[in-house]
């Protein structure tokens, strides 16, 4: 799932500062699981600016990230000055290219792609490099979990277990090291892995994904 955090309030009334009229869009899937963009937050967000003097109201969409569902309310979208959207940035982009007359702010922090670990905390698992190999390491992936990224650790800094660079997280190579252990495969871990091949990442810019089988 998509992880992010609502922005801080002073932001968001910073950014209102031109408006007085704003509603708020929630997005229904992975914001809302991740408890920061979903109904219940958008309502409370809603209240807070009202109680600030603004306009405003909340409304949720299914998808934000899809244009058509963007599209349900806009005959509502066209009677608010701005649209405050709780989406992830994909969410943000895609509403704003759907109404590209109209003002739209991020009311989020788009922050990664992880996973619950338990109520209230999320972490990251996937950098989403475009080639995936997260099975030669006990499908711990060490791009993302390794504060090095290291294919071939560890680094030698592990201490109980923790990584040196951030002592309250688990170093990746033990956990990779223990789940290669309980397969079975440790023997696996004495090849060295080949430079990756970064072309498939965003760092060479945005990437785009053509499906022809589906492609009309
Ligand atoms: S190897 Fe790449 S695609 Fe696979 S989990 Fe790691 S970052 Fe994500
Ligand atoms: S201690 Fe472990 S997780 Fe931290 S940088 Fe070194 S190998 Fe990576």
């Amino acid at each position: 799932m998509i992880v992010g955090e609502r922005k801080p309030i002073g932001e968001i009334i910073g950014n209102l500062k031109a408006f007085q009229s704003v509603l708020i869009l929630a997005c229904g899937t992975c914001v809302t699981v991740c408890m920061s963009g979903g109904e219940k937050e958008a309502r409370e967000l809603a209240a807070l600016l009202c109680l600030k003097g603004f306009t405003a109201q909340a409304r949720v969409i299914e998808r934000q990230c899809e244009p058509e569902f963007n599209l349900l309310l806009q005959e509502e979208i066209a009677s608010y000055e701005v649209l405050l959207s709780l989406a992830c940035g994909i969410g943000v982009q895609v509403l704003a290219d759907g109404f590209p007359g109209k003002s739209v702010l991020p009311g989020l922090n788009t922050t990664f792609m992880g996973a619950p670990i338990r109520q209230g905390v999320w972490e990251e698992r996937c950098s989403g490099c475009g080639d995936c190999t997260v099975h030669h390491f006990g499908n711990v992936c060490p791009i993302t979990r390794c504060a090095k990224s290291l294919l071939n650790g560890p680094c030698g800094g592990s201490k109980g277990g923790k990584c040196e660079v951030k002592p309250e997280r688990d170093c990746a190579w033990q956990l990779i090291y223990d789940r290669m252990n309980a397969q079975g495969r440790l023997e696996e871990l004495l090849s060295i892995q080949p430079p990756k091949n970064w072309s498939s990442s965003r760092y060479g810019g945005q990437r785009k994904m053509f499906r022809e089988d589906v492609t009309l």
